[in-house]
């Protein structure tokens, strides 16, 4: 018996997808995720990975995820809360708090259910969520699981976020206010400081998403917070294993009581099983090359200021990016696509981002440039882009 109702719903779906132009299928890796690497076939140079510091390829890194899964397994075989707390995820936690420089630390198994799983348990009904325009989908998905207010402000607008906070002054719920710290989509940085003067003369508590923002921005990539020099101003920041750290998964780092509580209320904390050994074991061994290790840091920005200087001088709009993040705007949706395809043949693989996920009129191809390109990597893929970009009229 097959559903005649869920048939034609997901018929109509795609159809509506296909005719947008959007239905795109899954692109195929071979191989590691690397500086060059072979999608759907063909060896491209890779401009779409999170993977900033090159540490999904780090010997010690490797090496760790090996010799746990070794010594203690393959899986943790239960949720953190029951018997799926194995020394090494303790470990992790201790070494992660020292990192920050707060009390206590406390892993998820991603970034987006540590997202989901603070915001959606702290606030409640009767509480208020000021949110940048921009934020990222699993801060609104953990805003709705609380059932709170979700009020958003203008992006990256201190002055916006006060005026918000003014009209619900005499609201007697929770407030809590929500960024990313560097946006995903145009590299830029959320203004910190000027947030949490805001946030305290409004008895607002303060949360920040460092997913693009670990192990690259502060001293050895300890994020926005450091970088800032705002330590004890913030009271919960929520990092990410997954992205520059190499391996997965997401933390929310603060005081004791706050990781005491979600131990007890955050939901994937309770309900969905542990990260194999292999994972803390590889994340400890990524800390430790991140403070012992600086040449990651600096190849990456050193890449980073080149690849943008270069960008402009060939006359790019790279829009108000100030991090690896480096978008090129293109423009109209169908063009940006048609750009991001014209890359691929010419060797370099660079996602295009059109509206719903970037207003409309701004798309674009996103590059992230790692420390692991070198020169002549970078040189290749500016030699595709301006070639590109002339065909498209995007320079001239
Ligand atoms: C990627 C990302 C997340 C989710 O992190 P994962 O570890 O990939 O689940 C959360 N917030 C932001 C801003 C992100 O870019």
């Amino acid at each position: 018996m097959s559903s005649k109702t869920l048939k034609k719903f997901l018929a109509d779906e795609i159809a509506d997808l296909k005719n947008k132009g959007v239905f795109r299928p899954l692109r195929i890796v071979d191989g590691h995720q690397a500086p060059w690497t072979v999608i759907d076939g063909k060896k491209v140079i890779n401009l779409s990975s999170n993977n900033y510091l090159n540490l999904t390829n780090h010997p010690k890194v490797i090496e760790a995820a090996r010799k746990a899964t070794l010594e203690y397994g393959a899986g943790a075989g239960a949720v953190r809360t029951i018997i799926g707390t194995m020394r090494l995820h303790d470990e992790l936690e201790k070494k992660l708090a020292a990192f920050k420089k707060v009390e206590a630390v406390l892993v998820f198994q991603s970034g987006f259910c540590a997202n989901q799983g603070s915001i959606g348990s702290i606030m409640t009904k009767d509480d208020l969520i000021f949110s940048d325009r921009l934020s990222h989908a699993s801060i609104i998905d953990g805003c709705r699981l609380s059932r709170a207010k979700i009020v958003v402000y203008e992006h990256n607008d201190p002055k916006d976020l006060q005026a918000k906070l003014e009209e619900y002054r005499e609201n007697p719920g929770k407030k809590l206010i929500v960024t990313d710290s560097v946006f995903s989509m145009d590299g830029d940085i959320a203004p910190l400081p000027e947030l949490v003067d805001v946030a305290e003369k409004y008895d607002a508590f303060f949360f920040v998403d460092d997913a693009h923002a670990s192990g690259v921005l502060g001293s050895c990539g300890r994020g926005s917070v450091d970088h800032f020099g705002l330590h004890g101003k913030v009271d919960i920041q929520m990092g990410t294993l997954s992205k520059a750290i190499g391996v997965m998964g997401g933390y929310i780092a603060g005081s004791r009581d706050l990781i005491d509580y979600m131990i007890h209320r955050g939901r994937p904390m309770l309900f969905s099983t542990a990260h194999p050994p292999s994972v803390p074991a590889s994340v400890i061994a990524a800390i430790d090359i991140l403070q012992n290790e600086p040449e990651h840091m600096e190849r990456l920005w050193s890449n980073v200021e080149f690849w943008k200087t270069e960008l402009r001088n060939i006359g790019f709009n790279i829009g108000n990016s100030v991090t690896p993040i480096t978008p090129v705007i293109i423009g109209e949706e169908a063009a940006s696509m048609k750009f991001s395809d014209r890359l691929m043949e010419l060797g370099v693989f660079a996602q295009g981002i059109v509206f719903p996920t970037v207003p409309r009129g701004t798309g674009r191809v996103r590059t992230i440039i790692t420390a692991g390109h070198s020169k002549d990597d970078l040189i290749k893929a500016l030699v595709a882009f301006q070639k590109a970009g002339k065909e498209f009229g995007a320079i001239s």
